[in-house]
């Protein structure tokens, strides 16, 4: 509690150093669009410019920022794609962090989490959650909120998940999540432009229903009835959830659009395959396991990187422990087995559940397996003692 009420205070006064400033912006023309240079201090919006600049120096610090040389670029590349003319204004990160979220700032700091890259299927998907994110920025949505922003209610949420210590940038919550608590008109009009630029970049009309549905479903797939029951958000600071509506208003505008994209999700997983392991298990400290087995289905539904799916379905499974789990288990277990892929974890998992369940010879083969593959493995000591164990166990 008390570190609950630490972080309330920062970000109280995070938030009260910003709204102090009050003057008219002039970085925006007539037609509400960003004309892209630096306002005064003394103007709101050069209030938020200084608050979004400490966020993004503060983001570069950051231990969750992926430090990986060939990431960042191939999301910029993306993010230009849709930007277009304002692919200059743009700077991204690419952050380890396991929720579906993306937020480009007033002054062109853009944030991207490993939690949306993990449940994007392919570029067009990624493209349109950067290209709705585009959208809010240069139609200067954030300062209208900036203006407008009467409660801070939002914050409690978010200030929730960074007391779990999963989030944990204290000024970039603070600030984004005052900035980002968009209306329902600007998310659909975000949706709408977000559209536009996507298929004008030459991706697929149908990716932006299809990611938005995907993530209705996998809010219904949580383990939680209350989390069942809530709404589905396009990022973890928006106000406004993703309801069937705003759906069907992007089928509606991909209706008798064709879609161009064979062979564009293989092309995306080899962009993200060496992020798969650490990416779900990430998503595995939200500890909800029925919304990670869902994103593993759908990761699999492709049928590539099945090694490594079916041992995180695994890891899943065996960590949850409802009533069949442990045979839900062993079963992704022995079938990551089959894959040439398989993270050698595999077989130490197969020893210990084979093991439990008497099934003597085949732990012994599943151990010894593990001991001939992971020849530098920490916990090799312990693997030994297991099988010497079950060795003079079926001695006797
Ligand atoms: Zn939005």
């Amino acid at each position: 509690m008390r570190r609950q009420a630490t972080l309330r205070s920062a970000v109280s006064s995070v938030l009260a150093a910003s709204i102090a400033v009050t003057a008219v912006t002039p970085a925006f023309a007539q037609d509400g669009r960003m004309v892209g240079r630096r306002p005064d201090i003394s103007t709101d919006e050069g209030g938020l410019w200084a608050q979004s600049d400490k966020a993004e120096t503060e983001a570069r610090t950051k231990a969750e920022l992926n430090r990986d040389p060939d990431l960042t670029p191939y999301v910029r590349g993306v993010a230009c794609k849709v930007a277009a003319e304002y692919c200059g204004d743009i700077r991204v990160y690419v952050m380890d962090r396991p929720y579906f979220n993306a937020s480009m700032a007033p002054n062109g700091y853009m944030e991207v989490w490993s939690g949306l890259m993990l449940r994007a299927r392919s570029e067009s998907e990624l493209a349109f959650v950067l290209g709705h994110e585009v959208s809010h920025f240069a139609h200067g949505h954030s300062l209208t909120t900036w203006r407008t922003m009467k409660s801070r209610s939002n914050v409690g949420m978010v200030l929730m998940l960074a007391g779990g210590g999963i989030v944990g940038s204290l000024l970039y919550l603070g600030v984004m999540s005052t900035v980002f608590a968009f209306s329902r008109e600007q998310e659909m009009e975000a949706d709408r432009l977000a559209f536009e630029r996507t298929v004008k970049a030459g991706y697929d009309p149908a990716a932006a229903a299809a990611l938005w549905r995907s993530l209705r479903e996998e809010t219904a797939a949580s383990d939680f009835p209350k989390t069942r029951t809530s709404d589905t958000r396009g990022s973890i600071f928006n106000t406004h959830p993703i309801t069937p509506d705003r759906i069907a208003a992007l089928d509606g505008l991909a209706a008798g659009r064709t879609t161009p994209s064979e062979g564009e999700r293989t092309r995306y997983r080899a962009q993200i395959r060496k992020f798969l392991p650490a990416w779900l298990a990430d998503d595995m400290r939200r500890r909800d396991y029925g919304q990670t087995l869902h994103l593993i289905d759908r990761l699999a539904a492709d049928g590539e990187d099945l090694g490594v799916l079916e041992f995180y379905k695994g890891e899943a499974y065996r960590r949850r422990r409802l009533d069949g789990d442990q045979d839900k288990a062993l079963a992704a277990y022995t079938a990551a087995s089959g894959h040439a892929d398989a993270p050698v974890a595999v077989w130490r998992e197969l020893g210990d559940m084979l093991g439990k369940v008497g099934k003597t010879a085949e732990a012994r083969t599943a151990w010894e397996t593990y001991l001939a593959k992971a020849v530098d493995a920490e916990d090799r000591w312990l693997v030994e003692a297991n099988l010497k164990k079950l060795n003079e166990g079926s001695e006797s």
